[in-house]
């Protein structure tokens, strides 16, 4: 490799979720738009898993159930201008916000950058409410069972606190 093609990356946490449309080929566009996608490296990818719809009053079954799954990126992206590249690809799957906790076609999030510790109005990291998550730290946990939320410790004890259980619905397969 030539010296000026070297980019510094850093690892990230990226969940995926949808429950609206063709689900599981949602996602999986998505992971490969993230993939070709300059300055992104996907290194690993979580099978799907299914949850039901969590509303602020809990849990509702009349909501269509969503699929979830997390990747490990490397990102030579700083972690704003990786927030634009998941909006971009929400924007491409059709992603229709009806409410703040509404049903949608694609929801991309940043769980982790760098272990770092950040708020603005756009990015909070880590991603506010992914210790408490279990459709995110169960596929993070299969994927990286040693991993620790910055501020809240290893996942391992996290995801044994939770009260969902996200079930197993399709191992990936590249
Ligand atoms: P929602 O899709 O409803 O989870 O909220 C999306 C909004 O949350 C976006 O407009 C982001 O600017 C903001 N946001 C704050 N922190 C994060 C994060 N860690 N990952 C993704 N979106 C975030």
């Amino acid at each position: 490799m030539r010296p000026e093609n070297l980019r510094v990356t850093l690892p990230a946490v990226i969940a995926l979720g949808g429950n609206l449309g063709d689900r599981e080929a949602t996602l999986r566009d998505a992971v490969a738009d993230l993939a070709r996608t300059d300055g992104i490296i996907v290194d690993a990818v979580s099978s799907l898993y299914e949850t039901d719809a969590l509303k602020p009053d809990g849990v509702d079954l009349s909501a269509p159930a969503y699929l979830n799954a997390v990747i490990l990126v490397r990102s030579a992206l700083q972690p704003l201008e990786l927030l634009d590249v998941l909006h971009t690809v929400e924007k491409a799957h059709d992603r229709v916000r009806v409410e703040h906790w509404g049903d949608r076609t694609l929801d991309l999030d940043i769980i982790t950058f760098a272990g770092l510790e950040y708020h603005d109005d756009a990015l909070t990291l880590p991603h506010p409410r992914a210790f408490e998550r279990a459709f995110v730290l169960a596929p993070w946990h299969e994927i990286q069972p040693n991993a620790t939320l910055p501020g809240h410790g290893p996942i391992t004890p996290l995801l044994a606190a939770t009260y969902e259980s996200p079930r197993l619905y399709s191992r990936w397969e590249r």
